[in-house]
This record gives structure tokens, sequence and C-alpha cells, in this order.
């Protein structure tokens, strides 16, 4: 049988077409950056859908022009932009460009890091990462007393907050064998990430077992009220399986008291998980590493580089106080790590079999950057949120809920003239519509892009500012597209004419 044309393969025989490939491609993308004038184009799901439904997959185009020109058709084009001053919606960066450099080498060579035998280097550059950020937490340099000298950090790779609160959880459980799913309780913040809730589930403990803590004023768990839902549910027989401490919530950036709360989970015997996904950034941050103080109490700690470290998704961690922490995940397969194997292998930690080398993207980051740039850029954009409050917090028409703890800013617009107006005077549910018509106006325009949330029932808007390049003024410019959005939509509305 003839071979098929094997041009497609990355080989050495085929590196003319893989370099002309990557350039047509790169130059297809930078011609697009170069044209880009706003966050969005304000595509609607259906325009989308139709254009992504009319392709038939069976009939390939064959020349790269069209193949590119299909894909920006489908996608490029409507693309939202996280490195537009005016994108400040989610949790996502502008991506710095040593991590970019290293996507091209990860993809290309597709080390897979489970195993010694398909990575070598890779399997020891991503344990000096993952020492590093231990180091970085203060773990094996505890001050506690009651932690042992003996304790030797340690972590992996995943894919993202959500695997590793999932996989710190699948932990936690580990250390609770015996005791029936039925009977586990996990305590997190009423803020805490729905990925806790979530990992319950997958691990089988139901929604139930999930206790929400309320918060104080600044959205911190509250430790007294940890302490009462702690006692409260041993005193019904029921098992404190884990607190979830949150650095950095996902609305108000609040980070959660790590000293009190890590002296409940010691007084408890329970295992005490930090979400840093958000706030893991104030590892490297040259002023602001003290707001994470008492993190290296934890037994194990989430961190999103593809936040707060400028990496692009997926890149995370979870790391852990103690190796033999990880011994839930482990399972030896003579096919792949056998239990006399004389290599190191990463998969005995992870809960994923292959895996990409994102690595190494941190690691060119690291290596060209240095850590202190990257926390000097995590600082710009808690002080670029601190400016902006303070520049908008009187402005007529915005009512922000609390002064920025990171780099989001919770806030609605509220018609100026029933600002003060007691609650039910002006419709809740009013003040929802014309919010959420704000945000959607925005998005349609394509010239900003903010995200929604409640507090306690309430329609709010959120700012997230992780772009170390948008100034104070682009972020006023956004809420000004808010308010003069606002008071169009607000004149459109009759009950909040009456509420005037
Ligand atoms: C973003 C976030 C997560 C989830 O992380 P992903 O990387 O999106 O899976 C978990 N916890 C907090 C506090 C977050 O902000």
């Amino acid at each position: 049988m003839p071979r098929p044309p094997l041009h497609h393969v990355f080989h050495p025989e085929n590196a003319d077409h893989y370099e002309a490939t990557v350039r047509t491609g790169l130059q297809h993308l930078l011609g697009h950056l170069d044209r880009v004038d706003g966050p969005s184009r304000g595509t609607t799901p259906a325009e989308a859908e139709a254009r992504v439904a009319a392709v038939d997959l069976d009939t390939p185009l064959g020349d790269l022009d069209g193949v590119l020109a299909e894909m920006s058709h489908l996608w490029l084009d409507d693309a939202v932009w996280f490195h537009e001053p005016a994108y400040a919606a989610h949790l996502n960066c502008p991506v710095v460009v040593p991590a970019l450099l290293a996507e091209l080498f990860v993809a290309s060579v597709n080390s897979s890091l489970d195993t010694f035998d398909q990575s070598v280097g890779g399997t020891y550059m991503e344990r000096r990462l993952i020492e590093w950020t231990a180091e970085r937490i203060g773990f094996g340099a505890s001050a506690d007393v009651l932690a042992s000298a003996e304790e030797r950090p340690d972590g992996i790779f995943t894919s993202g907050g959500t695997q590793s609160n999932l996989q710190a959880l699948l932990l936690a459980r580990g250390r609770m064998q015996r005791v029936p799913a039925e009977r586990l309780r996990i305590f997190a913040s009423a803020d805490g990430h729905f990925s806790v809730q979530k990992a319950a589930r997958m691990l089988g403990l139901g929604d139930i077992a999930v206790v929400s803590v309320p918060v104080d004023a600044d959205h911190r768990m509250d430790p007294a009220a940890l302490e009462r839902s702690l006692a409260a549910s041993t005193s019904l027989g029921l098992a404190p399986m884990a607190i979830v401490a949150t650095a950095g919530t996902t609305d108000f950036g609040a980070i959660d008291p790590l000293p009190a709360i890590a002296d409940l989970a010691r007084a408890y015997d329970t295992w005490l998980h930090v979400d840093a996904a958000y706030g893991g950034g104030l590892l490297v941050s040259p002023t602001r590493r003290g707001l994470l103080d008492g993190i290296d109490r934890a037994d194990s700690v989430t961190v999103d580089y593809h936040k707060t470290f400028f990496q692009p998704v997926s890149s995370s961690a979870l790391i852990v106080r103690d190796v033999s922490l990880l011994a839930p995940v482990t399972w030896h397969a003579d096919y792949l790590n056998p239990r006399d194997a004389q290599t190191p292998n990463q998969v005995d930690k992870s809960i994923q079999t292959t895996r990409r080398f994102d690595a190494l993207k941190l690691w060119l980051t690291l290596r060209t950057m240095g850590p202190d740039l990257i926390g000097e850029y995590v600082d710009t954009v808690i002080e670029l949120a601190a400016e902006v409050y303070a520049r908008a917090v009187e402005l007529p028409g915005l009512e922000f809920v609390a002064a920025p703890s990171l780099s989001t800013l919770v806030f609605r617009y509220v018609p100026p003239g029933a600002q003060g107006v007691a609650a039910p005077v002006l419709d809740e549910q009013v003040l929802a519509q014309l919010n959420n018509g704000v945000r959607g106006a925005l998005y349609a325009s394509g010239a900003a892009m903010v995200a929604a949330t409640k507090v306690e029932g309430r329609q709010y808007l959120k700012l997230t500012l992780l772009n170390p390049m948008a100034t104070a003024e682009d972020i006023l410019g956004v809420l000004d597209l808010v308010r003069d959005h606002g008071a169009r939509i607000a004149a459109e509305l009759p009950r909040v004419e009456v509420a005037r």
C-alpha cells in the first residue's frame, strides 16, 4: 500500500513545511493583533453558532490560507482580547511573551510529564518549580512548632484551580478513609469558589458536605463563625474533613484570616487547604507578600499561574506541605509506573496521566523576567484598582460595595436621582435589569467588557483588573461608558423614572 502524504507530521524531514506553516500562522495572528480595536466584537451566540454549524468537518479545505481565513471567520475575528485595556470582566490575564514562546516548544515537542521516560529534564524542571513555589509559600521552613522537621514539600502542576482544589480535597478525603462519606464536612466561606462544591460532588460527599461559613464586612471568612460551625458539626457527630480558606476570593479578592483559621484547623485536627488561585501572585509581590502571612501553615495550596503570574491557560499547581500527603493519588500500573520503577514518575502525584509540560511556560518566564518583575505586575494591577476606586467612588451613578482588596471592584449603576433612596422604593429587580442591560450593551458595542455577580441576592457588576498595561484613565473610561449606558437604559425603564 502506498504511504499517505506525510508532510503534516512534525519531523526533521518536514522542517521546511513546519517553519512555513508557523510563519504564516504568526503573520496571520500579528495582522489580527494590529487590527484589534476593542475587547470584543459583540457577536451573539446565535451568530457564532450558525457560522460554526455551517462547516463541513469531513471536507478539508487543504490550503493554509483558506484554513486560517475560516478560523478567523469562526473565532478570531470575534475573539475576546484580554490584553485590551477595556477588558475588565473575568480573572483572565494578558499573557507574557516568554510563556508564549514556551507554548511553541510545549506543543511541538509534546513531552508528557507523567513519566520520566516521556519527559526526562521536564520532570526535574517541573519539580524545581514546585519546590520554588513551595519555598515562596514557606513550606519546609515552617515556624509551626507542631510541624515535623522532616517535612518535604511537594506538589504537581494541574490544569487549573478547579482541578487543584479537587485534588486537595481528594487528599483530605484520603486522610479520613475510615469515616463514612455522609459524616464528612468541608468548611469554606460563603464567598469561596464553587469548585469546592463540585469537588464534594465528585468525591461522592454530596452537596450537604460543604458548610458555608459566614464572612465579615470585608468578605473574609469570620473565624468565630468557623469555630461555631466546627463545634456544632462535631457535637452532631460529624467529622470536619477540610477547611478551605480562600486567599483572594473571586469577587472581592478577600483574603481569609489565615493565621486564625490555621489555629482552628490545628485545634480540630483538620486539613487546611488554602485556595490561592487568585491571590497566588502575591507570593512574588515585592511589597505585598505579607498579605499571605499564615499560608505556610496550610496542608495544601492552590496557585493559578494562569491568573496572577500572567501565564497562558492552562497553568496551575497544587502544593502540599509534605510528599506523603500525595499518597491517595498514587497507583502503580505495570505498563507505566511499576512499584519498583527506577525513575521518578510525576504521574504518582497527579490525577491526570498524559499531561502537558505547562511548567515550561513558567520556567521560561522566570528565566527571562525573574520573579520580582512578575510581582511588580501584580502590584501594578492592585494599585490600579485602588486608584480607580479612589477616583470613582464619589462619581454620581456608581455605587461600590467595598474598597478593593486585590484587583477587583464590585459596583453597580444606580440612577443618580435614586441614589440613597431606601431599597423598597427602588426595586431591586429594576436595578438588576438595568445593570444587566448595561453589561449587555457594553458587550454588544465591543467597547468594554465587565462581569456580573450578585451580593446578598442583589445584582452587581464587577471589574477584574489583571492588565498591567491598562491605565486608570482606561478603566475610568469603562466606568464612564457604564454611566452613559446606564442613564440611557434607565430613561427607558418607567419604574426607575417613578423612583426619581
Ligand atoms: C479561578 C478560581 C478558581 C478556579 O480556577 P480555574 O483555573 O478557573 O479552574 C478557584 N478558586 C478561586 C478563588 C478562583 O478565583
